[in-house]
């Protein structure tokens, strides 16, 4: 265990040699949004967004992840083996059963998918986004976030999901990994 431990430090030693200074601040990136809007704003390392929005029958969930929580660095990969990582990292997304898991009751199927790495300076984050269309979608009492098992360096998600008539912001982490929202998605 402890040579693993060791390992996992060796591995992310530029990382959090790097993180030091602001491992806990919001980072702004102004100067580069004003060049393109859909890149990254502000993210805080251990702590990525899911925005979950009911249209209909239809279910939209938006991660976006800073690059430290889901390969556990956030340079633009070059060597081999951190290149493989965010190739890695960006299959997992492609399959949203890997981050979230609704009741076969539901009846859902995935109408559209994408992911993608973004980075800007020092800073990475992962974006992705599924579609999915549910039949039964008020059947639905529980999302079950399969998110902190894909990726071992999350700690935290800040889910704020738009339903219908409801709203709900919510913050998780891996020892309570299961949404309720019994009563939110009407049809
Ligand atoms: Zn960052």
């Amino acid at each position: 265990m402890k040579i693993f431990i060791y390992l996992i430090l060796l591995l992310n030693l530029s990382c959090f040699a790097e993180d030091e200074h602001h491992d806990h601040e919001q980072h702004h990136h102004e100067e580069e949004n004003k060049k393109n809007k859909k890149s990254l704003s502000a993210h805080e390392h251990g702590v990525s967004v899911l925005n979950i929005v009911q249209d209909k029958d239809k279910l939209v969930f938006e991660f976006e992840m800073p690059g430290f929580d889901v390969v556990g660095f956030e340079y633009k990969a070059k060597k081999k083996e951190d290149v493989k990582k965010v190739k890695n990292a960006l299959n997992v997304l492609s399959d949203y059963k890997n981050l979230i898991v609704i009741a076969n009751k539901a009846n859902c199927e995935e109408q559209e998918s994408s992911s993608k790495v973004i980075n800007e300076g020092s800073h990475s984050e992962f974006l992705s986004k599924y579609v999915l269309s549910c039949k039964n979608i008020s059947s639905i009492k529980n999302i079950k976030i399969m998110f902190f098992d894909s990726f071992r360096f999350s700690k935290k998600l800040d889910i704020n999901l738009v339903a219908n008539n409801k709203k709900l912001s919510k913050m998780i982490d891996r020892k309570n990994n299961n949404l309720k929202v019994e009563g939110y998605f009407t049809d």
